[in-house]
């Protein structure tokens, strides 16, 4: 991937996503590449998985249902009640079939963006981080915090993300329905730095 098809790419959710939704995509883009750098990933793969994390998001509902149907793409109950928590699937099928993205890494990076999963890459973990943390995100408990733990302890911001994350649904009651693999991936994660810790 060169860097002109880093700016197709951007280019492209220009015109795709709302302005809020693009601001926050380039928001995602740049922590994204902020923390490769942190950590040794590769900046390019966390620009591009930054930059298409949510390219289903300004999909109607009823757009994002018909394409699960139509590609065969399985989708559970809670998904069903809930479509908008598809835009990450679609999106990484998007990603592949729309936007020519054969990385692995990149494409499961955007699909596991809003729930994580356990034994998740590092790339994984940093578009899941720069997510919560950009520039344009406003509110948040310990946004602050997390922020700068983001640049220290990879695993421990997404633990306190995970958990406040959590905590926020819970708090929503009906309105906020969780996915239980935001509550696996948070329970992997705790056990994770518990053990590094000792
Ligand atoms: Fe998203
Ligand atoms: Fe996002």
């Amino acid at each position: 991937m060169k860097t002109n098809e880093l700016i197709k790419i951007r280019k492209a959710m220009e015109k795709e996503l709302d302005g809020k939704r693009y601001e926050h995509t380039l928001g995602v883009e740049f922590t994204a590449a902020s923390l490769a750098m942190c950590y040794n990933a590769s900046v390019m793969n966390a620009q591009i998985a930054g930059l298409l994390h949510d390219c289903a998001k300004c999909l109607s509902n009823d757009k994002k249902l018909s394409i699960c149907e139509k590609y065969n793409i399985s989708i559970n109950e809670v998904e069903k009640r809930n479509p908008f928590l598809l835009h990450a699937k679609v999106g990484s099928f998007l990603a592949m079939h729309e936007y020519g993205i054969e990385d692995t890494d990149v494409i499961n990076a955007i699909l596991n963006h809003t729930t994580g999963r356990p034994g998740m890459s590092l790339l994984e973990k940093i578009v899941f981080v720069a997510d919560y943390i950009e520039p344009a995100r406003k509110q948040a408990p310990n946004l602050n915090e997390i922020r700068k733990l983001a640049f220290e302890n990879l695993d421990l911001a997404l633990v306190r993300i995970l958990e406040d994350t959590l905590v926020y649904l819970q708090d929503q009651g009906s309105e906020g329905e969780l996915d239980p693999m935001t509550q696996k991936t948070y329970e992997y994660y705790c056990e994770n730095v518990k053990q590094t810790e000792g």
